[in-house]
């Protein structure tokens, strides 16, 4: 019987090491996805080439971010877990759909803006048309649902217009995917300054990686910005202190957290001993996933495997979407 499970696609870059954010923003929610629907799973390595052109730590980063998929619970007999660069039709696909993005929504991009201003001395032509390819990566599969972090949600709007425009064009080929949370709020994990959320490459010190050592998260925790706490009963919270609630009600009990609410609103609460509850709830939660990702990094031969068979199964599935592409473009020439 053929498979009608609806089709779900989800990718991250290779650009450091995976930490909470990409957990609870994308893992997690791939790991719950895997039974129910077609899952496609990818490492963005062509992605990571807009902010990392040097190519001497990619294999290695590749790696580790498979590696944190499998530890993170994906399985790769029940979803197609593969590397971006493995199916070159994707970048064909990047190539027609760039034909029908203009220039001016891709500047007003929030990311491109924001990678312009990190990265003023290399901003390439990969950078402003990142959303397509992401486009591309999605389209190739016709996927539905896309779990992906907040920060993901003006980029799958960009999807959508490029497949419209595909489907008003040359007929009707895509689906119109969104992002997917499971009826939650698309999620975004803060980091612990306060400021922004966590990620790869830009606050280090204030970003929880996967693969962080017990010390490491300790220190980075008690480090975090606090104050010396509320005054009046009832008041509201500042930003960095919420933000320590919202990563508490990641990773500790609800007693806990309802723990230190109570202490919040009636102002005894130690933000000393809050910050070490958190930093050993951390570390209870990180410390099994980072030890599976080093064993899982050992095996090369594994991961290898893995990668191999995942490309096999996305290129065959790309492959029969490309020929609709073509087909309805008008270039099936023969
Ligand atoms: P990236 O690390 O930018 O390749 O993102 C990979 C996935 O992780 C995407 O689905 C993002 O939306 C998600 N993600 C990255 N950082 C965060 C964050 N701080 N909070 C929530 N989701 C995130």
């Amino acid at each position: 019987m053929e498979n009608k499970k609806e089709i779900v696609l989800s990718g991250i870059r290779p650009t450091g090491s995976l930490h909470l954010g990409n957990y609870f923003g994308a893992l997690a929610n791939y790991v719950k996805m895997q039974d129910d629907y077609d899952c496609y799973f990818f490492v963005a390595d062509l992605h990571s080439l807009t902010t990392h052109p040097d190519t001497s730590t990619l294999k290695e980063h590749v790696k580790n971010v498979i590696a944190t998929m499998l530890a993170a619970g994906i399985d790769p007999q029940k979803a197609t877990l593969y590397n971006q660069s493995h199916l070159y039709t994707t970048s064909e696909l990047y190539l027609y759909l760039n034909m029908l993005a203009y220039k001016g929504e891709l500047e007003k991009t929030v990311t491109f803006k924001e990678k312009v201003r990190q990265h003023p001395d290399n901003v390439n032509a990969g950078l402003l048309t990142y959303p397509v390819l992401q486009a591309a990566d999605i389209l190739i599969h016709l996927a539905k649902y896309v779990p992906v972090g907040k920060d993901q949600e003006q980029h799958l709007e960009m999807t959508r217009n490029f497949a419209n425009r595909f489907n008003h064009r040359y007929g009707e080929v895509f689906p119109e995917p969104v992002a997917f949370n499971f009826n939650h709020n698309l999620v975004k994990i803060p980091s612990l300054d306060g400021e922004g959320k966590m990620s790869k490459s830009v606050n280090e010190n204030a970003t929880i990686y996967l693969t962080d050592e017990d010390e490491v998260i300790r220190k980075k925790v008690m480090k975090a910005k606090t104050d010396s706490g509320p005054t009046a009963p009832d008041s509201a919270m500042p930003d960095y202190i919420e933000n320590l609630y919202a990563l508490m009600r990641l990773v500790s009990t609800s007693d806990t957290v309802s723990h230190f609410e109570k202490a919040y609103k009636n102002c005894t609460v130690r933000y000393g001993d809050l910050k070490k509850q958190l930093a050993e709830d951390m570390v209870a939660f990180v410390a099994p996933i980072r030890r599976r990702i080093y064993e899982i990094m050992e095996d090369e031969p594994y991961i290898n495997k893995i990668m191999t068979e995942g490309a096999e199964k996305a290129n065959e599935h790309a492959n029969k979407t490309m020929v609709l592409v073509r087909n309805a473009m008008g270039l099936n020439y023969f």
